[in-house]
């Protein structure tokens, strides 16, 4: 049985039981508990927080994590990015009062910077030779310039809209994250390897089939050519034969986001009974 740490609630917590749904695993309904098994596949969930996760998983108390890259560099545990999972994107920034001047990094010589990373923020201006004072605060460290507790701060930020509305402006982007999958492999035995490399192995099948469309249509003989044009750069068009000969099925993956725009174009050069499916739902 594998055990996976993951977010009890919180930001993580949505999209990390969307994956683990879409990887086919269902959980045993059981009331909020710490541990919950799956009762189609040799894993259990460990509900903690976020903060938790990096030290569960160098431990072994969790054989693997889902957690932001962010408290992976900020814990400093023992542990492997097994795989970037493209959701919580977010990034670790430096932020000072919209109305101070910013002429640089030089800027924060000498001033106090309020972080809840403090880690990833000492090593990044030991490395930028920046002599700063780094006071470390657990919350709402959007607050700190404006009631004097600090010149700037260092913190999550995603849309800019909490920088915004406590009067704050991004100066430096110090780290881009994004959920990742976290592991140690000291504590697997080949068991535990085999179901890890499964869950891998429908993870990464998840993540490609997201944002894809599966296509097919009925194309006349001599519109094949026309069609096979529009649809370059899309993976591998499959062309089947009908029972009119005179007509040919194309089926081909595309980018959710050309959908339309290759729809018009199909249409145009005389494509019909154009059909998109969802290729989530053909994962096993
Ligand atoms: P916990 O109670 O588990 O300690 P928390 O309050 O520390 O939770 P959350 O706010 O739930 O943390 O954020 C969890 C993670 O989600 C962050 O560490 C970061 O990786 C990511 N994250 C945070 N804010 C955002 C955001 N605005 N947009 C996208 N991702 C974010
Ligand atoms: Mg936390």
């Amino acid at each position: 049985m594998l055990r996976i740490a993951v977010q009890s609630k919180g930001r993580l917590y949505d999209e990390t039981m969307d994956l683990l749904k879409a990887a086919g695993i269902k959980l045993v309904a059981v009331k909020r508990t710490l541990l919950v098994p799956s009762r189609n596949f040799p894993v259990e969930l460990l509900f903690l927080r976020d903060d938790d996760i990096p030290a569960s998983v160098a431990s072994g108390t969790a054989d693997v994590g889902i957690v932001g890259l962010n408290e992976v560099l900020e814990k400093r545990q023992y542990v492997n990015v097994l795989r970037p999972l493209g959701f919580s994107r977010c990034r670790l920034s430096l932020a000072i009062p919209k109305d101070e001047e910013y002429t640089g990094l030089e800027w924060f010589n000498g001033k106090t910077i309020a972080t809840s990373y403090p880690n990833v923020l000492n090593e990044f201006l030991e490395k930028q030779n920046i002599d700063a004072c780094v006071h470390e605060i657990s919350g709402s460290v959007e607050v700190a310039p404006g009631i004097g507790m600090a010149d700037g701060i260092f913190d999550i930020v995603s849309s800019g809209g909490t920088l915004i509305s406590n009067n704050l402006k991004e100066v430096e982007t110090v780290i881009d994250s994004e959920a990742v999958l976290i592991g140690n492999d000291k504590y697997l035995n080949d068991e535990k390897r085999e179901v890890l490399d499964e869950l891998i192995f429908r993870i990464e099948a998840v993540k490609a089939a997201e944002k894809k469309k599966y296509m097919l249509m009925n194309v006349p003989l001599d519109k094949l050519d026309a069609v096979l044009e529009i649809l370059p750069g899309i993976k591998s068009p499959t062309i089947l034969p009908l029972a009119d000969d005179r007509w040919r099925s194309v089926h081909a993956v595309l980018d959710e986001k050309d959908l339309w725009s290759v729809i018009n174009q199909l249409k145009n050069v005389g494509a019909e009974g154009i059909l998109v499916l969802n290729i989530e739902e053909m994962v096993p």
